[in-house]
């Protein structure tokens, strides 16, 4: 339908009330229509070039009749995985982008949880040669969350502590109880790595969906580029908000806050 519609009464009785948000409404009908093109044009861009990569060499296989070395089934089989989980990726993160992402929140120690992540990624880190310490200033935690979609915030920034981090470097993951800001009292958790940085002008667009900085893009990580818009909008719909501090060739800190709930 033609979302373009506008109604011209511009008077302070009911009338213009109700025209107003009439218009209201259209606006944010059109943002939302915007926003879902926006979707689907980015995920017919992402997937097109693997899938038609995928298609000639199957195509071709099957044409020459050669013989398929295993490896190369292997390599293909890896791809579908790998586009299976964009695609999951993708539908979590237009529920989270609608605000409807279903929660199941139950009070959750983050400290014990914390641990748990870390030392989960912490083979990975070490084969990486990077050193993975983990600090706590209290113990436990507790926040109102769910817990398996908190880990995938964790996790995500975790894998993107290593995957930025050249081999020698560090990462810290640091949990502080009660931290005040604005007037609210929040469980904040850091990411902290000493890797690449990332440049200050590119901050502004880290959590847009599909965004990925040059360079990164250019040693061929292998992530999906929606790591961090994953983490940002599961943070928010818990109420929350990540902060980002960088320096280019120092490294970065990604902080979480939690919303602890209670007033000070
Ligand atoms: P990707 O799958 O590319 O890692 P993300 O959404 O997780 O996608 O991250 C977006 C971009 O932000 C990355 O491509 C990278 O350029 C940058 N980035 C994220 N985390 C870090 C980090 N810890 N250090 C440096 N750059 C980072």
């Amino acid at each position: 339908g033609d979302l373009n519609v506008k109604v011209p009464v511009d008077t302070k009785d009911e009338y213009g009330k109700v025209a107003q948000t009439f218009n209201d409404m259209t606006f944010r009908l059109r943002e939302a229509e915007k926003a879902r093109r926006r979707l689907v044009a980015d995920v017919a861009h992402e997937l097109r070039t693997p899938l038609s990569i995928m298609q000639l060499k199957l195509e071709n296989a099957q044409q020459t009749g050669q013989y398929v070395p295993p490896e190369m089934l292997l390599r293909l089989h890896d791809e579908v995985i790998r586009l299976g989980l964009l695609v999951e990726d993708l539908h979590v993160l237009s529920l989270a982008e609608a605000g409807r992402l279903p929660l199941d929140c139950k009070p959750l120690d983050l400290s014990a949880r914390l641990e748990q992540v870390v030392d989960d990624v912490r083979m990975e880190a070490e084969e990486n040669g990077l050193e993975m310490r983990f600090y706590s200033n209290t113990k436990p935690v507790t926040v109102m969350a769910d817990a398996r979609r908190i880990t995938q915030v964790f996790i995500n920034l975790l894998t993107n502590a290593i995957r930025y981090t050249p081999r020698g470097g560090k990462i810290t993951v640091e949990i502080e109880d009660r931290v005040i800001d604005r007037n609210a009292l929040f469980a904040c958790v850091s990411v902290i790595d000493t890797g690449i940085g990332i440049p200050a002008e590119e901050l502004p667009h880290l959590f847009d969906r599909f965004y990925r900085v040059e360079e990164a893009r250019s040693r061929h990580t292998g992530g999906t580029g929606l790591g961090l818009s994953i983490a940002h909008h599961f943070v928010r719909a818990h109420g929350g908000f990540i902060r980002v501090v960088s320096e280019p060739d120092q490294g970065t800190r990604f902080t979480v806050y939690l919303p602890l709930g209670n007033d000070i």
